[in-house]
């Protein structure tokens, strides 16, 4: 192995983090390039007056082996949290009040989320022919499969939650292949299901699960735990004006301004598909249009906290509100009641979400203005008299989660094409592989296993 090679991370997130974590293991040389002076992107956990939040994400689902080892690695450091049992019930706003999602036969038949044509319907959904369209929107393969109302306050809120999206844009061969495949492999989501959770799983992959998960003390602890073992002298901040170009020898020139920071034979972008261009000069631009095409839903997420929580009682992950009722808010997260040490004893802290793909306005509404919409929904939905929070804060994003559809083969085919043309590059992050936090450490992880087996 040429452990004098040195490799270039573009961003500090939890993918360059997880990358470079396992390029040091490795012994190989590489240096991480990050354009603020904080490592962890959208990852940011804050301790103020009692209350602990996320800016950006909350929680994460262990649905890679990969999540499980990489925390046994930091162990030292940082310790996992799985969520309080209470998350595992999950709500959703219908009419005037939440309703209990159904995971359970009776609960199914009971829940007045579905429609009775449509919970007689799903009995017949083993029995519904495959999908042949491989570009088949989300939406159109749960009508097929399932019905409207299970669209409307199933899936529609899934896909708020996960994505802030709209299931009329994702397409799920890319935006959610599990799902995708339960139909392709084996005909039917719920034969599927049922016939996936009997085949035998190796000791590796029965370290994945449905489990969600934090870190104790907040997510920045996982990212201080990855800065401590790649070492700050290996993470290059504040480069804001960073470029790179290709030499004629095949290797990359990594710039900020007119600075030079040295040369690389190879090159991990982590960034997101919008700033690809601008960082990566030499490619293609027609080929790189099909990255930068890809939408991504603008979310304004609020941090809630109460230092005597007096509303509906909050015994569950949280709470998600489907498009058809037409509320202010895309859900509410229970943030205190699934991690431990989130709020004052008596007290809640809550995340709360507004914007979306299909409100992208509310991303550049002024404060007041937003503080009024969720003050109105956030009162009539947890059953306050007066909105008085203790702790109040907001966090907007543009680019805040990427949305996976009708433009995702093409730019597949574009990333694939490009990174065939210049050897060494590698175009990483959540323009590809999922958005979820598993699915970054899944990606960091196999990248620097590949560039291992490749030096
Ligand atoms: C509000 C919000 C809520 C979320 N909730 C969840 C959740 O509950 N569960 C879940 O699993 N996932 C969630 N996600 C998604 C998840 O957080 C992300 O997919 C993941 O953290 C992204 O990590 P990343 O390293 O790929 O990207 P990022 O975190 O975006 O990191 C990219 C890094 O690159 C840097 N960078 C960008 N441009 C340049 C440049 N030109 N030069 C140098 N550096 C640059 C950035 O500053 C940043 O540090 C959420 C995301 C957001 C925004």
């Amino acid at each position: 192995m040429d452990t004098s090679a040195k490799v270039a991370i573009i961003g500090a997130g939890l993918t360059g983090l997880t990358t470079a974590f396992y390029l040091k293991k490795a012994g190989i040389r590489f240096c991480v390039f990050e354009k603020e002076k904080r490592v962890g992107g959208v990852i940011q956990t804050v301790s103020e007056d009692g209350f602990t939040y996320e800016k950006g994400p909350n929680s994460g689902v262990i649905s890679f082996p990969e999540t499980v080892e990489l925390l046994e690695e930091l162990a030292s450091h940082c310790s996992l949290e799985i969520a309080n049992q209470l998350a595992k019930k999950r709500l959703v706003w219908k009419g005037k009040k939440w309703h209990e999602l159904p995971s359970g036969l009776w609960g199914g038949i009971s829940t007045p989320l579905f429609s009775w044509y449509d919970k007689f319907r799903i009995l017949g959904e083993p029995f519904r022919s495959k999908g042949t369209n491989p570009n088949e929107r989300l939406d159109q393969l749960v009508l097929r499969r399932l019905g409207k109302s299970f669209l409307d306050y199933a899936v529609d809120p899934f896909v708020l939650g996960i994505y802030a999206g709209d299931p009329s844009w994702l397409v799920p061969r890319f935006a959610l292949p599990k799902l995708y495949n339960l139909e392709q492999k084996y005909g039917s989501f719920i034969g599927g299901s049922i016939k996936k959770a009997k085949e035998p799983k190796s000791e590796r992959d029965k370290k994945a699960n449905r489990d969600v998960f934090s870190i104790k003390g907040g997510l920045s602890n996982l990212i201080n735990a990855l800065q401590t073992e790649i070492g700050t002298e290996n993470i290059r901040f504040n480069c804001d004006e960073l470029t790179v170009s290709k030499e004629t020898n095949g290797t990359y020139s990594v710039k900020n301004g007119s600075e030079d920071l040295g040369t690389f034979s190879k090159v991990v972008s982590t960034i997101g598909g919008h700033a690809v261009p601008s960082v990566f000069p030499f490619l293609a631009e027609e080929k790189a249009e099909k990255i930068t095409r890809m939408k991504y839903a603008k979310v304004v997420q609020f941090s809630v906290g109460f230092r005597q929580w007096k509303g509906i009682p909050v015994n569950a992950f949280g709470g998600l509100v489907p498009w058809k009722e037409q509320r202010g808010l895309l859900g509410v997260l229970y943030l205190s009641t699934s991690f431990t040490g989130r709020a004052p004893e008596g007290g809640a802290l809550f995340s709360v979400f507004m914007g979306g793909l299909r409100k992208p306005e509310i991303y550049d509404m002024p404060e007041n203005e937003l503080v009024e919409i969720l003050a109105r929904e956030f009162s009539a939905m947890m059953g306050l008299e007066h909105f008085n929070p203790d702790l109040l804060k907001i966090h907007r994003y543009a680019h805040a989660i990427p949305q996976y559809g009708p433009e995702s083969e093409e730019k597949l085919e574009a990333i694939a094409v490009l990174e065939n043309e210049h050897a060494g590059l590698i175009l990483a992050g959540n323009v590809r592989n999922g958005i979820g936090m598993s699915d970054r450490i899944k990606q960091g992880k196999e990248i620097a296993e590949n560039i291992r087996i490749t030096i």
